[in-house]
C-alpha cells in the first residue's frame, strides 16, 4: 500500500518505519525542514532504541522516504496518517490546529478516494470535524478514520510491530477493510483488531491513558500515606500487584508521571467532559495528585537540608521522563531542577540521552556531566529521577567516597536501603519505611 505519514515525531517516525518494514511504500512528511534534512542525511532526530536500524534498512530498500512536500505526500498515498502534535492549549484543551491544517491540505489535493487516518491523540468529535473540513473542500470521495496509537516511548518499535491491540474507528466500510489489511501482518497470532465507531476509538485512547495515569497517582497517594503511618509502599505494591484482578503494571510509586501524553491527555479529557457538563472527578484527582507528587523529591531534599539550599550541590541522575528516551516533556526532573535552582542549590546532572534537550532549556544554569559519577562528585545529595539501567545498581562505595554528604534521594525506589544504611548513607525513597524503624519494628 502507498502510505503518507504527516508529522515525523515519536509516533510518525516509528509508524512510518514500521509500516515500510512490512513492505509498504511510505513517505513521511513534516513542516520541520531541519528534521527532514537530518533524516535525509541518515540522522535520526530522536532517541528510540532500534529506530536507526529500522529506518536505515527501509530507506536503503527504497520503501521509506522523507520530505517537506506535504501535498505530494498526500497525492501519492492511498492512506494518509496524520501524526502531528496535539499539544495542550492554555485552557487545557488539545490544540488541534496542526490536525486541521493537514485536513485542509488533504481536502485541497485529493484527486481519488483516499483515507485520512487520525493517529494523533485527539478529542472525541475530531474525526467528525475533519470530515466537515475536507467535505467543504472537495467533491472527491474520501473516508476519515481514527486509529489511535498506543506505543510507549523507549519500547516504541516492539509496541508498534507487536501491538496488544489495534483500534480502528470508522463508519466507512472500505476504509475499515483497507486498515484491517494494512494491520493484518502486525497481529498474525490473534485477532487483536477492534473495529468501532470513530468517537469510541477517540475515547479509547484517552481512557487508556487516564486509567494508567490513575493507577500511578493512586499508588503515589498511598505512598505519602505509607510514609506517615510507617508502612512500605514497595511491600504494598507487591501485595496488591500479585492480585490477578489488579496486575503488577503501572503500580510503582515515583516522582510523578511526565511525558508528552499522560499530562496533556488527562487535561484534554477533563476539558472535554467539562464541555458537556460532566466533572470527571477520578481523572481530576489523578492530575492533582501528580502535580503534588512532582514536588515530593524537592520537598524531601529541603526537609533534609533546610529551605535555603545556597552552597549545596545536588546531583541529579536522569532527566528524561522515563528511561530509553530523550523526551523531557513534563519530566519530573524539570520540577526538581526548577525548585533546586530557586532555593539556591547548584545542580549537576547526567542523563544518557536527554542532556541536549535540557541544555536547550537551562543553558549553563545546570552543569551537565559526561558521566553519572561526575554529577555525584562533591555533591551533598544525589537524586535518582529516571531509572536508566546504568543508575540501577551503581558502585555505592565509590559514591560514598566522592560525595560531600552521603544523602541519597531515590525517586524510583530502586536502591537497597538496608545496604545503603550499612554503608553510612542517609536514604529516602518514595513511600518507603525508614531502615531504622524497620529494624526496630
Ligand atoms: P512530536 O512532537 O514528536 O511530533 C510531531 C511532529 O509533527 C513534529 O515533527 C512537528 O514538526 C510535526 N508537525 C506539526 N505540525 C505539522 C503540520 N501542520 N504538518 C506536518 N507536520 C507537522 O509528537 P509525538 O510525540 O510524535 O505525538 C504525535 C501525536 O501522537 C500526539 O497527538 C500524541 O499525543 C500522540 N501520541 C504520542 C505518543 C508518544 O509516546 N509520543 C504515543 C501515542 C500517541
Amino acid at each position: 500500500m502507498h502510505l503518507g505519514i504527516i508529522g515525523t515525531g515519536y509516533v510518525g517516525l516509528v509508524a512510518g518505519a514500521g509500516f515500510s518494514d512490512f513492505g509498504n511504500d511510505v513517505v513521511c512528511a513534516d513542516v520541520d525542514a531541519g528534521k527532514i534534512e537530518r533524516l535525509n542525511r541518515g540522522e535520526v532526530p530522536i532517541y528510540e532504541p532500534g529506530l536507526d536500524d529500522l529506518i536505515t534498512r527501509n530507506e536503503k530498500a527504497g520503501r521509506l522516504k522523507f520530505t517537506t512536500d506535504i501535498e505530494e505526500t498526500i497525492r501519492q498515498a492511498d492512506v494518509v496518517f496524520c501524526a502531528v502534535g496535539t499539544p495542550p492549549a492554555a485552557d487545557g484543551s488539545a490544540d488541534l490546529s496542526a490536525v486541521y491544517e493537514v485536513a485542509k491540505t488533504f481536502g485541497r489535493v485529493i484527486d481519488r478516494y483516499k483515507v485520512f487516518v487520525d493517529k494523533s491523540t485527539v478529542p472525541v468529535g475530531t474525526a467528525d470535524k475533519v470530515r466537515e473540513i475536507v467535505s467543504g473542500l472537495t467533491k472527491v470521495p474520501f473516508a476519515v478514520a481514527s486509529n489511535p496509537e498506543f506505543l510507549k516511548e523507549g519500547a516504541a518499535i516492539s509496541d508498534f510491530m507487536k501491538p496488544d491491540r489495534v483500534v480502528i474507528g470508522s463508519d466507512d466500510e472500505r476504509a475499515r477493510e483497507m486498515l484491517k489489511q494494512l494491520y493484518a501482518p502486525f497481529v498474525r497470532t490473534a485477532d487483536r483488531i477492534h473495529v468501532m465507531d470513530p468517537r469510541s476509538a477517540e475515547l479509547t485512547k484517552y481512557a487508556a491513558n487516564a486509567m494508567l495515569a490513575t493507577r500511578i497517582s493512586f499508588m503515589n497517594d498511598l505512598a505519602v500515606l505509607a510514609e506517615k503511618i510507617g508502612a512500605d509502599i514497595e511491600s504494598v505494591r507487591r501485595g496488591v500487584g500479585t492480585d490477578t484482578r489488579i496486575g503488577p503494571k503501572f503500580l510503582f510509586a515515583g516522582p510523578g508521571y511526565g511525558g508528552s501524553c499522560f499530562p496533556k491527555d488527562l487535561s484534554a479529557l477533563v476539558f472535554l467532559a467539562d464541555q458537556v457538563g460532566h466533572s470527571l472527578d477520578v481523572v481530576r484527582a489523578a492530575e492533582a495528585v501528580n502535580k503534588r507528587q512532582k514536588r515530593v523529591l524537592p520537598s524531601k531534599i529541603k526537609a533534609h537540608f533546610g529551605e535555603d539550599l545556597r552552597g549545596k550541590v545536588v546531583g541529579v541522575w536522569g532527566l528524561a521522563f522515563k528511561p530509553e528516551t530523550d523526551d523531557i516533556r513534563e519530566s519530573p526532573a524539570l520540577v526538581l531542577i526548577d525548585e533546586l535552582l530557586a532555593a539556591g542549590a547548584t545542580v549537576k546532572a547526567h542523563d544518557p540521552e536527554a542532556m541536549p534537550n535540557i541544555r536547550a532549556i537551562y543553558g549553563d544554569k545546570v552543569t551537565l556531566t559526561d558521566g553519572p559519577y561526575d554529577a555525584a562528585d562533591g555533591a551533598d545529595a544525589l537524586a535518582l529521577v529516571t531509572e536508566w539501567h546504568a543508575f540501577r545498581a551503581p558502585d555505592f562505595a565509590r559514591l560514598k567516597r566522592i560525595m560531600r554528604t552521603a544523602a541519597l534521594f531515590d525517586g524510583r525506589n530502586m536502591w537497597p536501603k538496608e545496604e545503603l544504611a550499612r554503608l553510612g548513607f542517609t536514604y529516602q525513597g518514595i513511600g518507603r519505611r525508614p531502615v531504622a524503624a524497620a529494624q526496630n519494628g
